[in-house]
């Protein structure tokens, strides 16, 4: 079997205003994503997500990653991770970013075509399930007045969520007023993350860990600059809440930095942006090894929460799993059996490979080609 063709699908989906949140990206009013698909000469294609820049993914798929895999065989994986990162690609975009973003989609990709093509779920490619289903938290609770926050929380507690996460990183003092008032709401029993999306500094950091240990605050995620790993490391030995980073490093290589330095104690990979499903595996190696738990990041589109899906359920280090809860028709809409959450659980697809099929008058909708909007958003930037 041989590659023929490596495409990039670019979807956008507007946010109505009702479902727009303030986070520290400003307020947006669309959810954009790319879609990578990897065509075969036997007719097999292959699905996968990039969670990034559109603009940039289609350029480094088109110009680096499709001449270097078209007339490969799709099943050698490692081999085109050889040729396409470890070889060849990264002295064209780097070891990280967007590159490595355009290459978890085309390993996604890969494993769909593995798994049709051995007619099994990716799921049993991974050794199987070692869980039925995935329990999820959920992401929806943005900055506003402290008690509507808490009303919020108290709905997905309703519907057996296992955990909320509240989104920090602004001010300081309405973090804490918010983090206290969704604790008051839930009792002392239901899990409570935080989310500052880098936006402390280590002074307040400490502070931040300081009150929220108070209201027993399961982690502290991306509390700093992703690429200050000392100051990470030194928050998490003075500081008293766990720290969870990884939704903004890619490779292996950058989640190793961290177990190393003893700066994190819950890794968050993305399967979209961090390599794909071959590199959350080496990541998942790394996580036993150091007895850290692995909760994925999930963020984009139905392709990229198949993959975590099949993951969180073969893979044994993985704790619960993220579920964007926000408005995102890109999730909701775009596949033709949507995935669901049950009771605070998720089920993977049986079907061969991801198992999952686009539902094509979604996809008509979504599918853009315009200019990128950036995810930060100039006006948005400030200092902490
Ligand atoms: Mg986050």
């Amino acid at each position: 079997m041989k590659i023929t063709d490596v495409k990039t699908i670019r979807l956008r989906a507007e946010i109505p205003p009702e479902g727009q949140v303030f986070s520290r990206s400003g307020v947006r009013n669309c959810r954009s994503t790319t879609l990578v698909q990897v065509d075969t000469d036997e007719g097999v294609t292959g699905l996968g997500s990039c969670s990034g820049n559109g603009d940039l993914v289609e350029v480094i798929v088109a110009k680096v990653l499709k001449p270097l895999l078209v007339g490969v065989d799709p099943i050698e994986i490692d081999e085109i991770w050889e040729k396409a990162y470890v070889r060849g690609g990264h002295k064209e975009f780097g070891t990280r970013g967007v590159g490595v973003v355009a290459l978890s989609g085309i390993d996604i990709a890969l494993w769909d075509i593995l798994g049709k093509v051995r007619g099994v779920p990716v799921y049993e490619l991974l050794g199987g399930k070692c869980r039925d289903k995935v329990p999820v938290y959920a992401t929806a609770l943005y900055p506003e007045e402290p008690s509507k926050v808490a009303k919020r929380a108290r709905a997905f507690a309703e519907r057996a969520f296992h955990g909320v996460k509240i989104k920090v990183g602004f001010d300081l003092a309405q973090d804490i007023r918010i983090v206290r008032a969704v604790r008051a709401e839930l009792g002392n029993d239901f899990t409570i993350m935080t989310d500052a999306n880098q936006g402390y500094t280590i002074d307040v950091a400490l502070k931040a860990a300081e009150a929220f240990s108070g209201c027993g605050v399961f982690w502290l995620e991306e509390p700093l600059f992703v690429e200050d790993i000392a100051g990470h490391a030194a928050l998490r030995e003075k500081g008293k809440v766990p720290i969870a980073v990884g939704e903004n490093l890619h490779t292996y290589y950058a989640f190793e930095n961290f177990v190393v330095r003893d700066a994190v104690d819950f890794l968050q990979p993305d399967v979209a942006r961090a390599g794909g499903i071959s590199e959350i595996r080496k990541i998942a190696v790394l996580a036993a090894k150091h007895s850290i738990a692995l909760s994925f990041h999930t963020w984009g589109d139905g392709v990229a929460l198949a993959a975590s899906l099949h993951l969180s359920a073969a893979l044994k280090q993985c704790g619960v799993m993220e579920l964007d809860y926000t408005y995102n028709p890109l999730r909701a809409e775009l596949l033709q059996e949507p995935l669901e959450v049950k009771n605070g659980f998720m089920v993977p697809p049986d079907n061969p490979g991801l198992g999952v099929e686009l539902n094509r008058d979604a996809l008509e909708r979504f599918v853009f080609s315009g200019v990128e909007e950036l995810t930060i958003r100039p006006s948005a930037l400030r200092s902490p």
